[in-house]
């Protein structure tokens, strides 16, 4: 089943980078009309880098491939659940869909637990464990300010020749 052959090669770069010390066991691919336009697996020892996550990887590599931000239609198969991380960059490049096989709770029987950041995630910025402090600033409202002005003046150019999506610019 075409389904199956797609989780089995996100368990391959998943057993291929775990084999070679590249990082944790999980492995992804993203496919799109039948063809994989992105493939990924945990490498956050090779690139001491605690984002390296295999759904990570495998939109980064889609989305340099393809010169784009979006991956509409695509559909990504993970070996582990995604964690809040990988779902939000998944909602970001705005895939279809996510096929995952092992559930989050089996990740973290195997020492690999998000609960704590999806607990996290639901509170109010205030209240979570993280210390976060709101501390406006007038350049930093300017910034924000110069992007809108950027984008009104693309919408009376008479190409559209602005970012297509924008929020992710
Ligand atoms: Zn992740």
């Amino acid at each position: 089943m075409e389904l199956t052959k797609w989780m089995n090669l996100a368990a391959k770069y998943g057993q291929d980078g775990l084999d070679r010390g590249d990082g944790g066991p999980f492995g992804s691919v993203i496919v799109r009309n039948g063809h994989v336009i992105g493939k990924g697996w945990n490498q956050c020892f090779l690139l001491s880098d605690p984002t390296a996550h295999a759904e990570i990887q495998a939109i980064r590599d889609a989305c340099k491939q393809l010169q784009t931000l979006e991956l509409v239609g695509g559909v990504m198969y993970a070996t582990a659940e995604p964690c809040p991380m990988c779902l939000s960059a998944i909602y970001w490049a705005q895939l279809d869909a996510v096929y995952f096989a092992c559930s989050k709770e089996i990740s973290a029987n195997a020492g690999f637990n998000d609960r704590k950041i999806y607990q996290q995630l639901e509170l109010p910025w205030n209240a979570r464990s993280l210390n976060m402090v709101q501390m406006p600033n007038e350049a930093a409202t300017h910034l924000m300010q110069s992007w809108i002005e950027k984008m009104q003046g693309k919408q009376h150019e008479p190409t559209n020749s602005g970012p297509d999506h924008p929020e992710c610019a």
